[in-house]
């Protein structure tokens, strides 16, 4: 079972990698967005952590609701409110339970990863974040290191993608040849999931 302990490690692992990765996240958003991925994900998981320590939590749902809360309020770019959703719903989706398991996560994942398709209008192919967490929820029911695995070969898989959604799809074809931020940060989240379970 997951408990409350688990889905914290879970916030803590991605505030860490994403401190750790922010130059390069930010350095993939520079050649096909607006350079600040890196940075926006850094104030949004900084508040995450903050707000996690302060308000204890003590559910996974609340956890996981109140995280993506500060995602929406901290983060100004397209990443914020489509992470944010991601794991308010997510959250809300596990209910006030104390435990879940694994299937009762990936089943609330994917209810997460479809509110973040309506809101974003993307679909799998369209060189987003999506493109990570789709096949991520695929795998997920094998084990976390299958959702990881997942999440990294799409993130790799959105280089030789044309971006059709978010501030990437201005370019048209220039945009084909780089690897989409959104995707990569997304599979940093997932290598946490996996991190936490371990
Ligand atoms: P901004 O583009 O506002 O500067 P960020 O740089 O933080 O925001 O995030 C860019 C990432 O957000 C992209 O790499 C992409 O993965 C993701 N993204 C943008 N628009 C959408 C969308 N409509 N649906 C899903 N993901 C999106
Ligand atoms: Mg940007
Ligand atoms: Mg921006």
């Amino acid at each position: 079972m997951l408990d409350a302990d688990f889905f914290r490690r879970w916030m803590t692992a991605t505030a860490a990698a994403v401190d750790r990765e922010a130059e390069r996240l930010t350095a993939l958003d520079s050649p096909i967005g607006d350079a600040d991925h890196g940075s926006n994900l850094q104030r949004g998981f900084t508040a995450v952590v903050a707000a996690l320590a302060k308000e204890s939590p003590e559910t996974p749902g609340a956890i996981l609701v109140l995280s993506g809360r500060q995602l929406i309020s901290t983060v100004g770019g397209a990443s914020g409110p489509l992470y944010g959703t991601l794991l308010r719903r997510t959250g809300k989706a596990l209910g006030d339970a104390d435990e879940v398991t694994e299937e009762q996560l990936t089943d609330a994942l994917r209810t997460g990863v479809d509110a973040v398709m309506t809101l974003g209008g993307a679909a799998p192919g369209d060189k987003t974040m999506i493109d990570a967490l789709v096949p991520a929820v695929d795998a997920l029911g094998d084990s976390f290191a299958a959702a990881r695995a997942a999440a990294e070969q799409g993130a790799l898989a959105t280089t030789p993608l044309q971006a059709r959604k978010g501030r990437a799809s201005y370019l048209g074809e220039r945009s084909i040849g780089h690897q989409d931020p959104g995707a990569t940060s997304s599979a940093l989240l997932i290598a946490a999931l996996d991190e936490a379970a371990a």
